[in-house]
């Protein structure tokens, strides 16, 4: 029987332990879908169709992979697209703990749905995609962190968003 995953969260913007994740989950399960979480509690720099988009475009190559914007309860959208497992990574610790209380909480809704943790790649343990927004605000660099495009996306957005915002009369007169 095919087993199909789901692989949940915000993609702000897509990274490459993001797109590791993702690549080895779809080399181990039939079908992963990679689901865009519309409304999180955190501020965002990319709406969801440019976070689709992102996510889309990195992962573009692998064929039993597609990307879908999901919203409401995660064990909701796994029972919607027929999944089984949900997919997380786990960097740190601190990850550990979070992930976790939610597999308890969603076993507690979905006994049918397991949550499967992968441990992320060594070279990307570090990396963070609000890290990854930092860095390249302040205009560091992002070589090998997450592809060349998101690098150029983020570049803009924050070029627009420091145009966007006049100084104030009250700093200037
Ligand atoms: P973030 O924590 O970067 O804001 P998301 O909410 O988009 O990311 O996370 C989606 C999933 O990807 C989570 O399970 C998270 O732990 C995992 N993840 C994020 N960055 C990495 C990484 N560098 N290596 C492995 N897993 C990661």
């Amino acid at each position: 029987m095919a087993t199909s995953a789901i692989y949940p969260g915000t993609f702000d913007p897509i990274t490459m332990g993001h797109v590791d994740i993702a690549r080895r989950a779809a080399a181990i399960f039939d079908h992963v879908t990679l689901g865009v979480y519309d409304t999180p509690a955190k501020t965002l720099v990319f709406s969801t169709p440019e976070r689709v988009a992102m996510a889309k475009r990195a992962l573009a190559d692998v064929p039993n992979l597609e990307v879908q914007e999901f919203n409401g309860l995660l064990v909701e959208f796994a029972r919607q697209v027929g999944a089984k497992v949900i997919v997380r990574g786990l960097r740190a610790v601190s990850d550990f703990e979070i992930e976790t209380q939610m597999a308890l909480m969603n076993r507690k809704m979905a006994p049918e749905v397991e949550v499967v943790c992968l441990v992320t790649s060594l070279q990307y343990s570090f990396l963070s995609a609000s890290l990854i927004k930092e860095i390249i605000k302040l205009g560091g660099p992002s070589e090998g962190l997450v592809p060349d495009f998101v690098t150029d996306a983020l570049r803009q957005k924050f070029a627009a968003q420091s145009e966007a915002a006049p100084v104030p009369r009250w700093l200037t007169s």
